[in-house]
């Protein structure tokens, strides 16, 4: 991997984390983060906040909070929505609403809205799309291999559809993404099912959580990691991007982003190296 980033940044520098959960944090087949242990430790003991951003949902997502020990904000459902912890001295977040424990800003579109939608460009494409509205616990658990009570937390969907296109070999991807932005909506594809949103994305809420940690922060400068096309928007805009390795190649985005760092570990073995690679050396000056 490249060089340490304090080498170029004083130890005072404000670092924040965001991560992508499956196949970036979490392993894409067993949801597991032991290999990334180590990496998370050293967060935890330089300060450096770990935002979780993703498709999965806000119930989702406080679960794994709680397993990880994680208090920073976090980004549900693609951007739909952000939540910060309603703990802190600092106050809640200009125009966020209380919602059970948390603040919460919304930028997604109704989960109703989005449901209507699939349904439209279903009859209008004429393909056999499958949208979770239209699964049951048992068969969202079994296309995802999570266990009944993380399906059950996984169908409390409020900003963002997952579908699949069932029986389709080549799905033409243009058709798609014209169909929705025919309706103001917007395709996303992560690592097992397509998105169906509103146009947020994953970049605007990052922007959104630095501007708000610039409050305290003069200087932040952003880690990110994520390993598919709903992930894109936060790693172009990222001072240290990193692309976790999976079963899918992405050529064109080191084109696109020069300063991509690639790891070359899967999951979170990849996590892991990458931000003891790049946190490592603000370690070793602190000791000095
Ligand atoms: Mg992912």
């Amino acid at each position: 991997m490249g060089e340490n980033v304090t080498d170029k940044f004083p130890i005072t520098t404000f670092f924040i984390i965001f991560s992508d959960l499956d196949g970036t944090l979490l392993d894409h087949n067993t949801y597991g983060w032991q290999e990334a242990q180590p990496a998370l430790n050293l967060c935890k003991k330089l300060h450096v906040p770990v935002v979780l951003v993703s498709s999965k949902t806000r119930a989702e997502m406080e679960f794994l909070r709680s397993k990880l020990s994680i208090s920073a904000p976090f980004v549900s459902e693609n951007g739909g929505g952000i939540f910060f912890p309603s703990d802190r001295s600092k106050g809640p977040p200009a125009g966020a609403s209380f919602d059970n424990g948390l603040w919460k800003w919304s930028f997604g579109l109704s989960y109703a809205h989005l449901v209507r939608g699939l349904k439209e460009i279903r009859d209008e494409l004429r393909w056999n799309i499958k949208g979770f509205s239209d699964m049951d616990i048992e068969e969202i658990s079994q296309l995802t291999g999570l266990d009944h009570k993380i399906s059950r937390l996984a169908a409390m969907r409020e900003f963002d559809e997952p579908f699949l296109v069932i029986n389709k070999q080549a799905v033409d991807e243009n058709a798609l993404h014209k169909a929705a932005g025919k309706r103001g909506l917007t395709v996303t594809s992560g690592g097992r099912f397509y998105h169906l949103q509103g146009k947020n994305d994953k970049g605007k809420a990052m922007e959104k959580i630095i501007s708000w940690y610039k409050d305290e922060h003069k200087q932040v400068f952003s880690i990110v990691l994520g390993d598919s096309p709903n992930d894109f928007s936060m790693l172009e805009l990222a001072d240290f991007p990193v692309l976790i390795r999976s079963q899918r190649e992405f050529p064109e985005l080191k084109g696109e982003i020069p300063r991509l760092r690639v790891t070359r570990e899967i999951g979170p073995e990849g996590w892991n190296n990458a931000i003891l690679d790049i946190l490592g050396k603000k370690e070793e000056e602190r000791n000095v």
